[in-house]
C-alpha cells in the first residue's frame, strides 16, 4: 500500500478522499491555489503545496505545478479527484512517466473513452445498447450532415466529441436549424474543449438518466455496484441523484450491469467507472463512460457499504478486489441532494462568506462538505458546497429523512439551492420516482423561474 498520497483537487472530494486515506492509514498532500490556502481540509491534511493563483488554469489544472508537488513531497499515488484533470490522459500519462501512480485507469483507456464517438463504437462492439447515431464524427460537407440528421431523424441531437459537463450540446428539430447548430456547435467545443470534432445522435425526448457503477482491478475482476437515478437535472447538471433507480425491472437491471461488467473485460478497464445511459420506454441507451469517481458515489456506499474511493485506492496499489460479484449484496435506498452555492431559482453563483453553518445528523444522513462558519466560498470554481445524502430502509424512507435534515441545516451569508430542494421533496411527480431529464427545468418553467 502506499505510504503518501497527493491529492489534485479541492472542496468536498479533497475532503473525500483524505478521509478514505486517513482510513487506510496513507498520509495526504493537497495542492491548493491561492484562493484555498485558508480551507480547513487544506490544513487538515499531513502536507499542503500552494501551486498557484485562483485561476484554475494556474493552479488545479497546472500540471508541471503538481507533479512537482508530488516530487517535493515524495508522494508515491496522485489522486486526481472528479473534474479537473480527472478524465485527462495526458495528465495520466505525466503522472506515470514521472514516477507516481495514477489512481484512476491507464491513460489510454481515458483517452479511448474520452473521445465519445469511440467510446460508443467500443461500447457497441462489446453488446452494450448506445444511442442511434452516426459512428464517426460529422463531416464538413452540409449535404453529408443533413442526409445523416435525415437517416438518424429528428429531433437530433449535436455533441462535441471531447465534450463533458453537459456543455455544448444543441438540440435541433429541423431541418432549417441544422446548419447554424452545427457551425455554433463546433465553435464552441473548440473554444471549450480544443477539438472542433462534433457528432449527432438521436435527441431522446422523454429519457431518465440512468447509470451503472463498477469496479474493476488490474488482474481483470471486474464487479458491479448497482445503478443510480440522476434524472433530477438543470442544463444537463444533476441535482439529485439516488440509488437504486426507482422502478426498474430487477431482470432489466441486471442484464445490462453484466453488459457493463464484460464491456470493461473487453477494454481492460482497471478502476471505478461509470457507464451513463439514457433510459426510454423500458430501452437502455449508453451515452459516456467516466472513467473516474463520480460526484454521486456516495448514494451507492450507502447502499453497499463499500468505500469506492479506498477500493480505487488500493486497486491502483495493484492489489484484488476484496469482493466478488456475490458479495455485492444492494440494500435499502439512498438519495443525494447537491448543495450548491447559487440563487435557488435564477442560479446565479453565490460566492461569499459563510457567516452561520450547522449540517443535519441523525439516522441514516451522511454529510460530505468543506463548508463551516467563517468559510468564504470563492468565486473562481465550481458552485458546489458539498452534499447531503439520506439512506433509508425503503424510498420513503429517505426521503422522510431528507426532509429532517433541511429543516435542520443552516446556512447563512450566502445563498444555496437548498430551497429548490425542499421543494421537490413534496413534488407529486418526485415522490412517486422515475420523472425525466426534462422533468426539473419543465417544473421550473412553468412556476415562471426559468429564464
Ligand atoms: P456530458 O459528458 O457533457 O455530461 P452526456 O453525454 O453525459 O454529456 O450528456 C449529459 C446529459 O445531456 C444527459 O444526462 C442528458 O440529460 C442529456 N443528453 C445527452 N444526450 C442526449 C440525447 N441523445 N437525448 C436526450 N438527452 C441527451
Amino acid at each position: 500500500m502506499f505510504e503518501k498520497i497527493l491529492i489534485a483537487n479541492r472542496g468536498e472530494v479533497a475532503l473525500r478522499i483524505q478521509r478514505a486515506c486517513r482510513e487506510l492509514g496513507i498520509k495526504t498532500v493537497v495542492v491548493h491555489s491561492e484562493a484555498d490556502a485558508e480551507a480547513k481540509y487544506v490544513r487538515l491534511a499531513d502536507e499542503s503545496v500552494c501551486i498557484g493563483p485562483p485561476s484554475s488554469a494556474q493552479s488545479y489544472l497546472n500540471i508541471p505545478a503538481i507533479i512537482s508537488a508530488a516530487e517535493v513531497t515524495d508522494a508515491e499515488a496522485i489522486h486526481p479527484g472528479y473534474g479537473f484533470l480527472a478524465e485527462n490522459a495526458d495528465f495520466a500519462e505525466r503522472v506515470e512517466q514521472s514516477g507516481f501512480v495514477f489512481i484512476g485507469p491507464r491513460a489510454e483507456t481515458i483517452r479511448l473513452m474520452g473521445d465519445k464517438v469511440n467510446a460508443k463504437n467500443a461500447m457497441k462492439k462489446a453488446g452494450v445498447p448506445v444511442v442511434p447515431g452516426i459512428d464517426s464524427a460529422l463531416p464538413e460537407d452540409p449535404k453529408e450532415v443533413s442526409r445523416v440528421a435525415r437517416e438518424i431523424g429528428y429531433p437530433v441531437i449535436i455533441k462535441s466529441v471531447a465534450g463533458g459537463g453537459g456543455r455544448g450540446m444543441r438540440i435541433v428539430h429541423t431541418e432549417a436549424a441544422l446548419f447554424i447548430a452545427v457551425q455554433m456547435t463546433r465553435t464552441e467545443a473548440q473554444a471549450t474543449f480544443g477539438n472542433p470534432a462534433i457528432y449527432m445522435e438521436k435527441f431522446l425526448e422523454n429519457p431518465r438518466h440512468i447509470e451503472f457503477q463498477v469496479l474493476a482491478d488490474k488482474h481483470r475482476n471486474v464487479v458491479y455496484l448497482g445503478d443510480r437515478d440522476c434524472s433530477m437535472q438543470r442544463r444537463h447538471q444533476k441535482v439529485i441523484e439516488e440509488a437504486p433507480a426507482p422502478l426498474l425491472s430487477p431482470r432489466l437491471r441486471l442484464r445490462i450491469s453484466e453488459r457493463c461488467a464484460e464491456a470493461c473485460r473487453k477494454i481492460g478497464y482497471a478502476g471505478a467507472g461509470t457507464f451513463e445511459f439514457l433510459y426510454e420506454e423500458g430501452g437502455f441507451y449508453f451515452i459516456e463512460m467516466n472513467t473516474r469517481l463520480q460526484v454521486e458515489h456516495p448514494v451507492t456506499e450507502m447502499i453497499t457499504g463499500l468505500d469506492i474511493v479506498q477500493l480505487q485506492i488500493r486497486i491502483a496499489a495493484g492489489e484484488k478486489l476484496p469482493i466478488k460479484q456475490r458479495d455485492v449484496a444492494l440494500r435499502g435506498h439512498a438519495i443525494e441532494c447537491r448543495i450548491n452555492a447559487e440563487d435557488p431559482y435564477k442560479f446565479t453563483p453565490s460566492p461569499g462568506r459563510i457567516t452561520s453553518l450547522h449540517m443535519p445528523g441523525g439516522p441514516g444522513i451522511r454529510v460530505d462538505t468543506h463548508a463551516y462558519t467563517g468559510y468564504f466560498v470563492p468565486p473562481y470554481y465550481d458552485s458546489l458546497l458539498g452534499k447531503i445524502i439520506a439512506y433509508g430502509d425503503t424510498r420513503e424512507q429517505a426521503i422522510a429523512r431528507l426532509g429532517i435534515a433541511f429543516s435542520e441545516t443552516v446556512i447563512e451569508g450566502i445563498k444555496t439551492n437548498i430551497p429548490l430542494h425542499q421543494e421537490l421533496l413534496h413534488d407529486a411527480a418526485f415522490l412517486r420516482g422515475g420523472t425525466s431529464i426534462h422533468y426539473l427545468e419543465e417544473k421550473l418553467a412553468k412556476m415562471g423561474r426559468e429564464e
